[in-house]
C-alpha cells in the first residue's frame, strides 16, 4: 500500500544530496525519503541528469597515452558492484544499512520512548526514535537543523501532521513538542547536527547520556 506523502524535501536539500555535500546523517535521511517518495526521486533524477548535461558540455581533458586502454581494460575486470543492503519491513535500504543488516537495539529514554543511536560524530548525528502512541517527546527547540522522516505511525507538531514517508526539516527558529499519534508506535529516523535545547529540568540533565 503506498501511503500519500505531504511533506516533501526542499530543493536546497535536493541539490546538496545529489552534489554529495550534504553531512552523511541528512544524507541517509534523504536517501531513505527517496526510496518512499516518487516525487522526490523524479526531481534528484532530473538533477542529476542535469549535472551529467553539464558535464557533457564541459570541455574535454585530454587523457594521457594509454590511460584510455588501461582505464577501459580496467573496467573490463572490475568485479560485480557488492550487493547493497536490501529494505526490510518498515527500513529502507539505506536505514538497513546504518543499522548494519541488524535489526534495531532499542535503548529506553524514559516516558517509553526509544532510542538507537546509529552515528554521532563530527557531521551530526543519526538516531531511530520509538514513540509510543499518544506519546509526547519533551518540547525543545533547535541549535542546527533537524531532519525527522516518519517511518511508521505518525506524529503532529505545530507543522502539522506527518506520517510514514513525511519530512520534517525544523530549524533554529522552530520550537516542537511533537506527538505520536494513536494506533501503531511512531518509529522515526532522526539527524542532527546541534544538540537540541530541551525547556524542562529532567532531559536536559539527561541529555549528555542520551546524546540528543
Ligand atoms: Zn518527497
Ligand atoms: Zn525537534
Amino acid at each position: 500500500m503506498t501511503n500519500i506523502i505531504h511533506h516533501h524535501l526542499s530543493d536546497d536539500l535536493l541539490h546538496r544530496y545529489c552534489a554529495g555535500s550534504l553531512p552523511r546523517p541528512f544524507a541517509v535521511v534523504v536517501a531513505a525519503h527517496l526510496s518512499l517518495c516518487d516525487e522526490c526521486r523524479a526531481a534528484a533524477e532530473a538533477e542529476d541528469h542535469l549535472g551529467g548535461a553539464l558535464l557533457d558540455c564541459s570541455e574535454a581533458a585530454p587523457l594521457a597515452e594509454g590511460l584510455r586502454d588501461r582505464l577501459l581494460l580496467a573496467l573490463d575486470d572490475a568485479p560485480p558492484p557488492p550487493a547493497g543492503p536490501r529494505p526490510s519491513g518498515i527500513f529502507p535500504a539505506a536505514v538497513m544499512e546504518a543499522l548494519d543488516g541488524n535489526p534495531p537495539k532499542w535503548r529506553m529514554l524514559g516516558g517509553g520512548i526509544r532510542q538507537q543511536v546509529l552515528s554521532d560524530d563530527a557531521e551530526g548525528s543519526l538516531r531511530l526514535l520509538y514513540i509510543p502512541p499518544g506519546r509526547a517527546v519533551p518540547e525543545h527547540g533547535h541549535r542546527g537543523l533537524e531532519m525527522t522522516l516518519v517511518l511508521q505511525g505518525s506524529f503532529s507538531d505545530c507543522e502539522g501532521r506527518f506520517s510514514r514517508g513525511d519530512v520534517e526539516c525544523a530549524h533554529d527558529e522552530i520550537d516542537h513538542q511533537p506527538v505520536a499519534g494513536e494506533g501503531e508506535p511512531c518509529i522515526c529516523l532522526a539527524a542532527t547536527d546541534a544538540p537540541l535545547r530541551f525547556r524542562a529540568m529532567i532531559p536536559r540533565l539527561l541529555q549528555p547520556i542520551f546524546r540528543i
